[in-house]
């Protein structure tokens, strides 16, 4: 018997169909499933935001991802890293400002220079900030030594978008060479859940070749995987990136944000107390991306702190908003933006995800 949407969205587990269903819902269904994942994040997270100081301290990348703007086959852009002190300037502006938490992100790297250096900054931070700043990774597949040698230096959230959980459509988006390995990427996330990290993963929506059908297992995989971060985002083309020839077939870009709020939806409804990013991706498509996502089940923003002269070659995709924003600039228009989708920021607390806690008991 095919249900209504009102009747799946009673349901305590969805199956594939139900998430298909809920993804392809339009109109009063399509509210219904907002007012629903609404009043989830209400009940278990509260009206809240946490900030997650953004510092992309290095755009230098090892690996060629097929969609991504600082990939290394891409010549056209300055390749930039951040000095030691610019990045501790940096996570001292978050901490001055009471941030809570920072974010280090960057291209991907495996050395045993880059593991000593995160490892360092990671004591430093915790020194300029007694301790009292979160530190998230987002720094891709390292060995499980180093995930271990940051875990132990203060690092205790990492983020790492599983992109696709359909291995044929991870090759089609990635080089097929061991550097772009799916089942290594997999292999990470475990790693990492097993270290003790807060894990995040995540995916790109509206790829090319992407279905319904894909979407729908990416949520099965992360309940299923028992994540406690989830970071979402519309797939966004770049220029200069092998992804482009395929543009053309893409849905339009208010149709992939559109999707997007309803992964977000459906994830905070699946999975009641993680924690959801609301992804800059969002407000490169709608100005109030960010905020429709708070309203509607996001919970942790991440203000953009990299020092403005770098962030125009962060560019991952094109239009990429705020790169000539200040940090300060970042953090009023964020504060703004958060008043208006009714929800109020706490400042100086880690604001770790819930879910986490309750597993770790
Ligand atoms: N290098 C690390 C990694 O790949 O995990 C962290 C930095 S990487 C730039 C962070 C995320 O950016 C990726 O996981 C990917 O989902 C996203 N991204 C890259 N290119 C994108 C694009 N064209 N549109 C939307 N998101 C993109
Ligand atoms: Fe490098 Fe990450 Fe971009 Fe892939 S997504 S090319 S690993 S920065």
């Amino acid at each position: 018997m095919e249900l209504n949407i009102k009747d799946i969205l009673e349901k305590d587990e969805f199956s594939k169909s139900n998430i298909i269903s809920l993804l392809e819902s339009e109109s009063e269904d399509r509210t219904l499933l907002f007012k629903k994942s609404a009043e989830i994040k209400e009940k278990y997270i509260g009206n809240k935001v946490w900030f997650r100081g953004l510092i992309e301290f290095s755009n230098i990348c090892g690996k060629d991802c097929l969609y991504c703007g600082i990939r290394k086959g891409n010549k056209n852009l300055n390749r930039y890293n951040l000095s030691d002190d610019e990045i501790l300037a940096a996570a001292k502006f978050a901490y001055t400002n009471r941030y809570g938490s920072i974010a280090l992100q960057s291209g991907e790297l495996e050395s045993q220079f880059i593991t000593d250096r995160i490892e360092n900054l990671l004591h430093k931070i915790k020194e300029l900030s007694n301790g009292e700043l979160g530190v998230t990774l987002s720094v891709g597949e390292q060995k499980p030594t180093t995930y271990k040698k940051w875990y132990d230096a203060g690092a205790h959230r990492y983020l790492l978008r599983v992109e696709s959980t359909n291995q044929s459509l991870y090759q089609k988006i990635h080089p097929n060479d061991s550097n772009h390995d799916f089942n290594k990427r997999l292999a990470c996330l475990k790693s990492l859940q097993d270290i003790g990290y807060q894990t995040g993963t995540g995916v790109m929506i509206g790829l090319p070749f992407q279905t319904m059908d894909d979407l729908a297992g990416d949520l099965l995989f992360m309940k299923e995987f028992n994540i406690d971060m989830c970071g979402m985002g519309p797939y966004i083309e770049h220029a200069d990136t092998p992804l482009i020839e395929h543009a053309g077939n893409l849905m339009p870009l208010k149709d992939r944000f559109d999707l997007t709020l309803k992964m977000i939806a459906l994830i905070r409804i699946m999975m009641k107390d993680i924690n959801i990013v609301a992804a800059t991706a969002l407000q490169a498509i709608d100005p109030i991306g960010r905020e429709k996502a708070v309203k509607i089940g996001a919970n942790i923003l991440m203000p953009n702190i990299t020092p403005g002269k770098y962030r125009d070659s962060y560019k991952l995709y094109d239009n990429k908003p705020c790169t000539d924003d200040s940090a300060e600039d970042c953090q009023s228009c964020l504060e703004a933006r958060v008043s208006l989708a009714d929800a109020e920021v706490v400042y100086g607390e880690w604001g770790d995800s819930k879910h986490y806690e309750g597993r770790r008991q």
